[in-house]
Parts: C-alpha cells; sequence; structure tokens
C-alpha cells in the first residue's frame, strides 16, 4: 500500500497520456507550445505497465488525462486494458469533450464510468478566446454524445476568470441543470508562464457560491474525492456543484493522490516540482517491475504536506503547465 509521511494513503492516479492538445486554452497552455518529441513520452504500453504496477500497489482509481487524452493515437485500447485490470474499480476520464461524438459509445464499453468535460463558456466568442483554437459546437455535440450513449454522470469543469466568463456563472450552471450534468468550477491555479496575471483574473469560489446562493438553495454534502473540491446539491434539481478552490479551501490533509506526466514523472503534489522519474526505469528494466514498484514506494516519502498558491506571486507558483503534469 502507498502510505506517504503525512499517513495519507494513495489510491488514485490520473495519468496524462499526452501534452499535447487540439485546445490552447489562455490558463493552461502557450500560444505557441512546444510539445515533446515522441520517444520522450511513454508509449501506451509503457503507461498500462505502470498502472498494472500501481494497481498492485493498492491503487484503486485511475483518471486518464493529459493534454487532451482523446487526441493521442490509439488511447482508446490503454482505456479498454485499465478497463480489464480487476484492481480497478473506477476508471474515469477528463477530456475538453471536442472528440466525444467520436469516442464516448467505445469509453462507455472500456469501463469508463465517469467523464469530466471542461467547458469554461457557452458562448463562440469568448469559447474561442479562451481556447484560442477550440470549437464550441463540437464540444456541445461531444455532451449531448456522451449523454446518449449512457453516461449519466458526466460533470462539466468551468475555470472561471474575472473579465473573461465570471458573467457566464448562471448561463453555465443553467446549462448543467437543463442536462442533468453536474458543474464544478475551479480557481484558476499559478501553473505554467501564461499571457495574464492570475491575481488580475482571479475570482474567488466563495463569491461564486454567495452569487448562486441568490438563486438556489445549496445543501452542502458530505461527497468527498479527497480533492480540493466541495460539493453542494443544488435543491430540486438532479445536478451537484462543486467547487475546487485550490486558493480558498486547502484538503491537502485529505490528499489521496499523485499525477503522473506523460514523459513518466511521478508529481506527488499539483503545487510542488518534487517528483520522481519513471520513464528511464521502466526503459531501463523492461521486465523487471521491481525497481519501478521500489521507487514508487520510495516517493511516499517526499510527498509534500500541501500546496502553496500565492497569488501576490509575480512568477507562477510552478512553472510547467496543468498539461504538462496533467489535470
Ligand atoms: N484536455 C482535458 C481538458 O480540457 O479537460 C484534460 C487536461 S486539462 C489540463 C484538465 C483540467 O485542468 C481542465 O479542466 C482545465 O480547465 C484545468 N486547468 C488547466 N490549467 C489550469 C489552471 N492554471 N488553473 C485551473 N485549472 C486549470
Amino acid at each position: 500500500m502507498l502510505i506517504d509521511a503525512y499517513q495519507r494513503r494513495i489510491d488514485y492516479i490520473r495519468l496524462s497520456i499526452t501534452d499535447r492538445c487540439d485546445f490552447r486554452c489562455t490558463y493552461c497552455m502557450a500560444e505557441d507550445m512546444t510539445f515533446l518529441p515522441r520517444d520522450e513520452v511513454m508509449s501506451l504500453e509503457e503507461c498500462l505497465r505502470l498502472v498494472n504496477i500501481f494497481a498492485q500497489l493498492g491503487v484503486s482509481k485511475v483518471r486518464i488525462t493529459g493534454g487532451e487524452p482523446l487526441v493521442r493515437k490509439n488511447a482508446l485500447w490503454l482505456f479498454q486494458q485499465i478497463g480489464q485490470i480487476p484492481q480497478i474499480k473506477s476508471l474515469v476520464t477528463t477530456t475538453n469533450g471536442s472528440q466525444l461524438s467520436k469516442y464516448a459509445a467505445a469509453l462507455k464499453q472500456a469501463g469508463v464510468s465517469r467523464i469530466n468535460i471542461s467547458l469554461d463558456s457557452l458562448r463562440e466568442d469568448v469559447f474561442k478566446k479562451i481556447t484560442r483554437i477550440g470549437d464550441l459546437n463540437k464540444v456541445l455535440q461531444g455532451i449531448q454524445a456522451a449523454q446518449a450513449c449512457g453516461f449519466d454522470n458526466i460533470k462539466l469543469n468551468s475555470v472561471l476568470m474575472r473579465g473573461i466568463n465570471d458573467n457566464e456563472i448562471d448561463d453555465l450552471v443553467d446549462f448543467a441543470i437543463e442536462r442533468q450534468l453536474d458543474i464544478s468550477f475551479i480557481e484558476e491555479m499559478p501553473l505554467g508562464e501564461v499571457d495574464h496575471l492570475r491575481g488580475d483574473t482571479f475570482i474567488s469560489n466563495q463569491q461564486v457560491l454567495q452569487h448562486l446562493q441568490q438563486r438556489f438553495t445549496l445543501t452542502p454534502l458530505a461527497l468527498t474525492t479527497g480533492g480540493p473540491a466541495q460539493y453542494w446539491q443544488i435543491e430540486g434539481k438532479a445536478s451537484k456543484l462543486g467547487l475546487i478552490s485550490p486558493h480558498s479551501h486547502n484538503f491537502c490533509e485529505r490528499c489521496n493522490r499523485v499525477r503522473i506526466s506523460c514523459r513518466g514523472e511521478l508529481f506527488l503534489c499539483l503545487g510542488h516540482e518534487d517528483k520522481v522519474d519513471l520513464l528511464p526505469l521502466l526503459r531501463d528494466y523492461p521486465h523487471q517491475d521491481e525497481p519501478i514498484r521500489q521507487a514508487i514506494l520510495h516517493s511516499m516519502a517526499i510527498k509534500p504536506q500541501g500546496h502553496d498558491f500565492d497569488l501576490q506571486r509575480q512568477q507562477p507558483a510552478v512553472v510547467r503547465f496543468m498539461s504538462h503534469t496533467g489535470g
């Protein structure tokens, strides 16, 4: 079992299978991103091998992410393989939705139980401004396709930015309610060097909550995923509201997760640089899992107590982009 120095049990991995994406969201990537050369990225077989090793160490939940996971060639094969690992009880993914029309049914068949879809705006011009190259209609069609093939617990994720899309809180919530989707608002995190100062666009989830409480009765839920999210039931509706508040709420004491980049870097915390490079081990020991197991077990000693995001800093807390670490 994976237990860190603060007695937290790690049973959840977020695995990024590509740093590439068909969007260039302004808070997540630079406009002219340089992507990794192919041989620096884990093969899908290497990804699967790692998941199997983590499964033997007590991990039962896997989130496949990126970059945009569904733009990786043959990504479906990986979902199908992970879906068959008996120890993995929960296989989920985070996507921008652009490829869901094509893949939703196959993901369902592979055993994906939940999809988080990022959607920051319902207005074409704003959506384009945020994603730079994204197509809102493709995402809306993707959401529809996922619902049509039986995903009944889709969650929308919206990063709110002051002056950009903070006037869409109501529209986004209404959109979710009409479709019986859950929705989470995410506070923007200082990851990677972007084209704006995070302090300028920051909007606290506390403000979002106060705003929505004027419209709805919101009942706090005990539900926790071990991350910095709190959930509320929107009374009289099927939808739940989530607030992912890494700035104003810090639930690091319950953290149950680690992240693996597509380069095989095991990041112990989203808000710190501490990592263990697993790819050289995977390649040096193609037929022996023990060195990799040992490296993962030892990594528990360096998992930080908590992240430390400070909006007053001029520099980002962490220089790597979320698309590098995996969202
Ligand atoms: N491409 C997929 C997607 O769009 O959901 C998965 C990867 S993306 C990096 C995962 C999530 O991270 C998205 O919901 C995105 O909005 C969020 N994200 C990226 N950079 C962020 C930042 N600086 N602060 C808060 N959320 C961020």
